[in-house]
């Protein structure tokens, strides 16, 4: 189906109108109507605990539906029924198959919910930065000195949710918009307080939901401020891979774009932190166009993604990937391992094999692709960086660093755990030969410290994990 008529003298598309799909509507896809009953059960029954949008883009334009149920993309947007272990997809399976109440079926979604590991690293309470005044500003984490999410309450929802998105709480309601926050007087008045800080990143969900003129509203009023130390304004996003229209031809993709060139004007840098996942997700006309507007605001694009089983767990896709986003003007940036939570079982891939790839994929391109960091695991200490297996005598190694640390002085530092083939975290490393790592008793002060005062965890989604 032609979705979009391309226009090259202009840049300009007329713009199919965004439209979701989510459990109530999913059997209306006509793609969908040809897989079998049971099939369609199953993303029913998967749906009902994780959460499920995609919309008409994903599916017209990035599924390969001959390749449906392996697909990565099909995969990236839909339930399938691995995602959850037997026992939970058993217990949900009968509850919709007696035909239970709604209200019953959502109890046992939240059970079955609360077994997911639904706060990784402590998220919830490690904890909230506060105002000198006391005030703590929930919408916001400082975790690392030079940068300060930013959750703005309008942007907590997505074009379309990732199956392996640990933000999976909030998007099912568990969380009540917990990280949210409704205007930026407390961030500035917190900048203020912060003159070390000089990136603020607004993340979410994904702030490109934001209509642009609620978007300018906070963007503006940072402009407005005219903080003397702030250098970048991140804008965490999966927009151009998800809705690329939004930066070519909705009604507010002029508007957008204006608000971009208003932050770069002032001499402040805009670093469009663009989440893809699969080289696909880089190949449409409309992905390429919105590329091109992006960066014509004087924006730079930068890219990360999480290794996931099922959707790119190949070196040679990442090559590939990092090869045609040097070509589109787009920066690597990271290359993430999935947190412990949700669906981890169904893609995590051990820190080793997601070293390997890495190492694969890193070992095929040139130097403008090797702006790229990983495999980096955004743990409660830091972002912490697997950079392979080594001897030490006769024994194998795993050998990491920290790229971000809660303490500054951690990173670039190498270290050392026993080598460990399943590992899929830092929990599960053994120092190599002391009794506790390095950071250990210094995180466990700033801890202490935090549950009394402030401070914050975790972290970007779009790859951060997100
Ligand atoms: C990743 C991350 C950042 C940004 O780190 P950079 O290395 O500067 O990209 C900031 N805060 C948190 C909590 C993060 O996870
Ligand atoms: S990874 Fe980003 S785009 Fe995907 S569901 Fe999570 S917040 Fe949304």
């Amino acid at each position: 189906m032609v979705l979009q008529q391309f226009d090259d003298s202009w840049g300009r598309f007329s713009s199919p109108l965004f439209k979701t799909y989510t459990l109530t509507n999913f059997r209306d896809i006509l793609q969908i109507k040809k897989l079998s009953q049971e099939k369609q059960f199953e993303i029913e029954v998967v749906g009902n605990v994780l959460p499920f949008k995609t919309n008409n883009y994903v599916v017209e334009q990035l599924i390969d539906w001959k390749n449906v149920p392996n697909d990565p993309i099909f995969a990236l947007n839909f339930p399938q029924r691995d995602m959850l272990k037997p026992k939970h997809y058993r217990k949900m399976e009968n509850a919709l198959k007696k035909g239970l109440e709604k209200k019953e079926i959502q109890r046992i979604a939240n059970e079955i919910r609360l077994q997911l590991n639904p706060h990784p690293a402590g998220q919830m309470e490690h904890n909230v930065p506060q105002l000198r005044d006391g005030t703590k500003l929930y919408g916001m984490q400082h975790k690392y000195k030079e940068t300060v999410l930013f959750f703005p309450s309008q942007g907590q929802t997505c074009h379309a949710y990732c199956s392996f998105c640990f933000r999976w709480p909030q998007f099912v309601g568990m969380e009540d918009l917990k990280f949210a926050m409704r205007e930026t007087s407390s961030l500035i008045q917190y900048l203020k307080e912060h003159p070390e800080i000089t990136d603020i990143l607004f993340t979410g969900g994904d702030p490109m939901i934001m209509k642009a003129k609620l978007l300018s509203r906070y963007i503006d009023s940072i402009l407005d401020a005219d903080l003397p130390n702030l250098q970048t304004i991140r804008i965490g996003s999966k927009a151009l891979a998800y809705w690329p229209y939004k930066f070519t031809s909705d009604d507010d993709s002029q508007e957008t774009l204006d608000l971009f060139n208003r932050v770069t004007r002032r001499g402040i840098h805009l670093s469009f932190m663009a989440h893809f996942n699969h080289p696909v997700e880089l190949s449409t006309d409309a992905v390429k166009a919105a590329i091109r507007a992006v960066r014509g605001t004087g924006a730079q694009i930068r890219t990360q993604s999480p290794v996931l089983k099922h959707i790119n767990d190949d070196p040679n896709l990442w090559a590939e990937m990092w090869k045609k986003q040097v070509s589109l003007g787009l920066i690597p940036y990271y290359m993430f391992v999935v947190r412990d939570t949700g669906a981890q079982h169904y893609f995590g891939v051990p820190l080793i094999r997601a070293q390997e790839i890495f190492r694969d994929a890193y070992q095929q391109v040139g130097g403008l692709c090797r702006t790229v960091r990983g495999p980096s695991m955004s743990s409660t200490p830091g972002k912490i960086q697997v950079l392979g297996v080594t001897n030490v005598g006769k024994l194998k190694a795993i050998v990491m660093r920290f790229l971000q640390g809660r303490d500054p002085k951690w990173v670039q530092i190498p270290f050392l755990a026993k080598y460990d083939k399943k590992a899929i975290w830092i929990d599960d490393l053994k120092p190599f030969s002391d009794k506790k790592f390095f950071f250990e008793d210094g995180l466990e002060k700033i801890l202490s410290k935090d549950m009394k005062s402030s401070g914050s965890d975790d972290s970007t989604v779009h790859g951060g994990p997100p």
